[in-house]
């Protein structure tokens, strides 16, 4: 380590140039501020990822994203544990699948363009924040800014160093590249296959890439002692991966978002931000509770994190409050939605099957929230006067479907 002091003063400092990192310091460069991204790793790199992402992304990230778009999604074939398979198809996308070496990096490149400095492979090892700016501490030397950014990710040190109050749950998830060489898609090109039963509080998924399969099991609402059991059972119950050699999986957490972590934190209004410092993506546990989904919360926390440090980055005394009121109004609303959905659904998989079965039009429309065209609280209100019955009935009429 060269004990490099830099005496520039950047006006934001960004730890991680994952999605998160890399959407905040395209709009930053972009709005003309000073911005200097660390990643520990050096991209293009691998990252354990379904690289599933919901069609509603495509209104925030430049149209070239789809120059690394793998396939183009417009059905799910749900299964429980492997058999009764259900499709349920929309004419329009419901979701892009990506490689994240390729995405990643290409959304580094947009950031790089629009000016941010960028230093791969450096890693960040220690935050602090006093009344002036925040000071980044890396294995190579000391920066300091006006402003940090928290984007590194589900196992976060900023989060860790400075929002040490934090309720910080994350389930575990393991995910294996299956490759296919020439051969066919399963189940299809643009189709996309989840287990609802394949796991406790979480699903099995098989998402179609140009040469491989991303095969992987998630469990977002509890810790798991047996993941890789699960796994493997997943692989052996599911017909589609027969005769096919599935590598070992890799595991990472995705630290779903957590109302209970809210509850329990003392300060509920400073989830997001603390003084000069802002939580976004994995980091911020953005990550919907249902699906698991984080890749379009981490772009989108990234943009609102820069849309509120833009037009008070120079303001004396600084408020990044903005952020946590965009997070209020944007993104933390539909987590509350999609975390009641995830409750019953996680709580009664089977039942939960054969309601998506006897209800398919409900869950095309549950589309509509994936492609950006309704929010989650009005797919719930319309999904409840569609079916004419409160919870409580559901619940009900699900355990005689038994
Ligand atoms: C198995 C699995 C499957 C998933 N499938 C999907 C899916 O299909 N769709 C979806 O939307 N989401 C999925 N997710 C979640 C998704 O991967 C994350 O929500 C997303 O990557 C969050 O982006 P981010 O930018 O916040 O963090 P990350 O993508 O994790 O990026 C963080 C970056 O920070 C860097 N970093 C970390 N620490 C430091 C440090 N100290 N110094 C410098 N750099 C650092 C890392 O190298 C990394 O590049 C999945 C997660 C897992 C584990």
């Amino acid at each position: 380590m060269t004990d490099r002091q830099e005496n520039r003063i950047y006006d934001v400092v960004i730890v991680g140039m994952g999605p998160a990192g890399a959407a905040a310091a395209a709009l930053l460069g972009r709005g003309g501020l000073a911005v200097l991204g660390f990643d520990k790793d050096r991209h293009p790199r691998y990252k354990v990822c379904g690289g599933g992402l919901s069609a509603r992304v495509a209104r925030f990230l430049d149209p070239e994203f789809q120059s690394v778009v793998e396939h183009t999604v417009h059905g799910v074939q749900f299964v429980y544990r492997g058999q009764h398979p259900i499709l349920i198809e929309s004419p329009q996308p419901i979701a892009y699948m990506v490689m994240r070496d390729r995405f990643d990096h290409h959304l580094l490149q947009q950031a790089v363009r629009a000016g941010a400095e960028i230093r791969n492979g450096e890693a960040v090892i220690d935050v602090h924040q006093d009344s002036d700016g925040v000071e980044v501490t890396t294995d190579r030397g000391r920066y300091r800014a006006k402003v940090l950014i928290g984007a590194d990710g589900a196992n976060s040190l900023v989060a860790r160093r400075l929002f040490p109050q934090r309720f910080m749950h994350r389930g575990p998830a393991l995910e294996s590249e299956v490759p296919i060489g020439n051969g066919s898609h399963y189940p299809g090109p643009s189709t996309i296959l989840v287990d609802v039963g394949a796991a406790r509080q979480g699903y099995g998924w098989i998402f179609p890439k140009q040469h491989c399969l991303s095969v992987g099991v998630g469990e977002f609402r509890h810790k798991s002692t047996s993941l890789r059991k699960t796994f493997d059972r997943f692989v052996r119950e599911e017909p589609g991966l027969t005769g096919q050699t599935v590598p070992r999986p890799m595991g990472h957490p995705i630290p779903a978002f957590s109302e209970s972590g809210e509850e329990e934190s003392e300060n509920t209004r400073s989830q997001f931000v603390s003084g000069r410092a802002l939580l976004v993506g994995d980091a911020g546990h953005l990550v919907d509770p249902l699906f698991g989904e984080g890749i379009y919360y981490a772009v989108r926390s990234g943009q609102l994190a820069a849309q509120a440090i833009l037009p008070n980055v120079h303001e004396s005394p600084m408020s990044l409050a903005a952020y946590e009121t965009a997070l209020n109004q944007d993104i933390v609303p539909d987590f509350r939605i999609t975390a009641r959905i995830a409750r019953v659904i996680y709580t009664f998989p089977r039942l939960g099957f054969k309601l998506l079965r006897r209800y398919q039009d409900v869950v095309q429309s549950y589309y509509a929230v994936l492609q950006g065209h309704t929010s989650p609280e009005r797919f719930l209100a319309d999904a409840k006067n569609r079916l004419r019955v409160s919870v409580n009935d559901l619940l009900l009429e699900a355990l005689r479907l038994r």
